[in-house]
């Protein structure tokens, strides 16, 4: 049977409550203890989610360090010794402004509410008043202090509360991102013994940079990758996996000689770039924001941000940061141990600058789900489809016999055993083909494979693309060969 689809026209900012229920109802995504109603913006994968979170760590993991000869791994734990997040600065300064809603009890952050303020201002047609509040707005904190400023800003131009519609604000406050908890059987209440859950990655690589300079003999430059979680209690945390309050980051920090960092700062941002395209996102949805000099972070050089077009709008997946030689020499004092660099060439001696790339994983599988989401028409009916990369689906290929007929089922479970030595592949004979495509479709699943009667008289079976349904008749024993070149060959134009 072969299938003729008509592209529905679907906004693809419209997309992301089909996203959610589509994850829902296939078991990519569900909230977390949902049965208890859920706790706000924790998430679990499920079956098909967890195969496609490890496809990408796995894409990531193996560009970085298999694809990399000076790129070491770690797996650093998520407890960190407190003074780490005292010489990072996250102590001090990781912090978020908030106001409450004294009405509704609901918390907001103060320069978000003003942003938003601005975006409607501007669809009200009220351009120059919007252009007054985002000079403050940019300016805020260089005249009292940011919180007095936003403040100000929220009580000279009424901004009401967004739910309850109420002008009853407190002040504004800085609130720390970071999640505190007690350590050990004899743990104070005391800030003095807090320990916190890592907010980033970054710093169990700092903090092993002079372990790994000493094991795995790499010379300058090099690299440390990692993956793992990173915990913020974010204020505003409603836009499902895109602002979590746990979540996974890939991050790798690349210690360079103070002088080459522009350099490498740019070409990890080229890279970093390819990588998106590489893994099937579409370029036009791509785009890179440089930081403008006034708006980096206290110990960056040089930042720009890999931004995707979700339905949310253009959005930060991943930074690229030149941190400069300010972690290493934080640690350096506060934990008094040397961590400089000696280059046996040169004879010199220095505390080597960072260019970081950091990427969200659940950003980058809520970017490839965008990305991949198509709604078509086939024959009368609406096909959901996701068009991903077939190295990032979670099930590769599906194994039909066309009906339950015994020479039908031994040849399809050949095939099926075969196939399970290099991919995740999924049996099926319930319900009629176009059911079990459709099923597939909604999974990502690139091949199906159709063994039919007519297949075993001249032993072929019939192959069906996802991307375009097409189908093919192929020897049932080149079946592997060509999921695997097909898969290489893939390209996000094919969508
Ligand atoms: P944002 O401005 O969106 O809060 P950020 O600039 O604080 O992000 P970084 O600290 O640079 O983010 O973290 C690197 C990456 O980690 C981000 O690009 C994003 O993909 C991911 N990330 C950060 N915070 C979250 C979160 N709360 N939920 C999911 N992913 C996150």
């Amino acid at each position: 049977m072969n299938e003729s689809k008509k592209a529905m026209s679907i906004d693809h900012l419209q997309q992301l409550d089909k996203i959610v229920s589509l994850s829902k109802s296939r078991g990519f995504i569900f909230q977390s203890s949902e049965i208890y109603g859920g706790l706000g913006a924790v998430y679990d994968y499920g079956p098909l989610g967890a195969e496609l979170k490890r496809n990408i760590r796995d894409a990531w993991w193996r560009e970085m360090t298999q694809k990399h000869e000076n790129i070491v791994g770690v797996d650093a734990a998520i407890f960190m010794h407190p003074k780490v997040w005292e010489a990072s600065g996250h102590v001090e300064g990781f912090n978020d402004p908030m106001i409450d809603d004294k009405q509704s009890k609901k918390r907001y952050r103060a320069d978000m509410l003003i942003e938003q303020h601005i975006e409607k201002l501007r669809k009200d047609g009220k351009e120059k008043e919007a252009e007054q509040v985002k000079e403050l707005l940019d300016t805020s904190g260089t005249r009292v202090g940011l919180c007095e400023d936003l403040h100000k800003i929220i009580m000279d131009y009424e901004i009401k509360a967004p739910e309850s519609g109420a002008f009853d604000w407190t002040d504004v406050r800085q609130f720390n991102l970071m999640f505190k908890t007690q350590f050990g059987a004899v743990a104070s209440a005391e800030d003095a013994d807090a320990v916190y859950l890592r907010p980033e990655t970054a710093q169990g690589i700092f903090v092993n940079y002079k372990n790994v300079m000493d094991t795995a003999r790499q010379q300058i430059p090099f690299g440390i990758a990692q993956v793992g979680k990173a915990f913020r209690n974010e204020v505003v945390a409603r836009q499902f996996v895109f602002r979590m309050r746990e979540f996974e980051q890939m991050e790798m920090q690349y210690f360079v000689k103070p002088g080459a960092d522009e350099e490498q700062y740019n070409e990890w941002l080229n890279k970093r770039m390819e990588w998106h395209k590489g893994i099937g996102i579409r370029e036009k949805y791509l785009r890179a924001e440089p930081h403008p000099p006034d708006k980096l972070a206290h110990y960056a050089r040089a930042a720009a941000d890999i931004q995707y077009l979700f339905p949310i709008g253009w959005q930060e997946v991943e930074g690229i940061h030149n941190r400069t030689d300010f972690d290493l020499s934080q640690h350096q004092e506060y934990s008094g141990k040397k961590l400089e660099y000696f280059d046996q060439s040169t004879r010199d001696r220095y505390v080597p600058y960072v260019v970081e790339t950091s990427v969200g994983l659940d950003r980058t599988i809520l970017m490839v789900l965008c990305d991949a989401y198509r709604e078509e028409e086939v024959e009368g009916e609406t096909r959901t489809v996701l068009k991903m990369h077939p190295e990032l689906a979670p099930i590769t290929a599906g194994i039909f016999p066309l009906v339950k007929k015994p020479e039908l089922q031994e040849l399809s479970r050949k095939i099926e055993k075969d196939l399970r030595e290099d991919y995740r592949v999924l049996y099926d004979e319930a319900g009629s083909i176009g059911k079990r495509y459709r099923r597939l479709d909604e999974a990502g699943t690139p091949f199906c494979i159709t063994v039919d009667f007519d297949g075993l008289e001249d032993n072929t079976v019939t192959i069906r693309y996802r991307d375009d349904m097409k189908q093919e008749r192929i020897s049932a024993d080149k079946v592997g060969e060509v999921i695997r070149s097909a898969s290489k060959s893939w390209k996000p134009e094919s969508k």
